[in-house]
């Protein structure tokens, strides 16, 4: 396992759309155990294939921080299929660190979501973990939550975080 770099906001590279994983290979298991060290070793609950330059609808998610194995779970070619009530909290993002703002979220999502064997299955999610989806999924669109914001905040957003990425 290794730790990735991870891509940071303003890089072109995190607004691409991703393709549809095809057949399960040993080079995807080592990027799924890759993708899980590596969120777990900046303190993430998840982080998206994009996030490390790699543009397929893969994604991790562990809203345990590494505490609880139960909770690894790997998004393959997610789609949302149902959005319940809303939740109003902290956001933060792997590739726009020191950079946590308050979004609204749905409160329980469901997801159809492939298996490593190609099957569908389907996903609950809620508070976090629905958060999770959501932030994760938008990730495969080339979505950042900073793009919820509108311009003027969007901007002052930028302005802080570049003035703490110079340290
Ligand atoms: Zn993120």
């Amino acid at each position: 396992m290794a730790v990735l770099p991870v891509l940071t906001w303003g890089d072109p590279r995190l607004k691409k759309n991703s393709e549809d994983v095809g057949a399960w290979t040993p080079e995807l298991e080592q990027l799924v155990a890759d993708l899980f060290e590596t969120s777990l070793h900046e303190e993430g609950v998840g982080l998206a294939a994009p996030q490390v330059g790699v543009n397929l609808n893969l994604a991790v998610i562990d809203c345990s921080c590494g505490e609880d194995p139960e909770q690894k779970l790997v998004l393959i070619n997610p789609e949302i299929t149902k959005e319940e009530g809303s939740q109003v909290g902290p956001e933060g993002c792997l590739s726009i660190p020191g950079i946590r703002e308050v979004l609204e979220r749905p409160q329980k999502v469901t997801l159809r979501n492939r298996t490593r064997d190609g099957a569908w299955e389907e996903q609950i999610g809620e508070d976090l973990k629905a958060r999770a989806f959501c932030h994760e999924i938008d990730h495969l669109r080339g979505r950042l939550f900073v793009e919820y914001f509108g311009p003027v905040k969007r901007q002052i957003l930028q302005k802080k975080y570049l003035k703490q990425a110079r340290g």
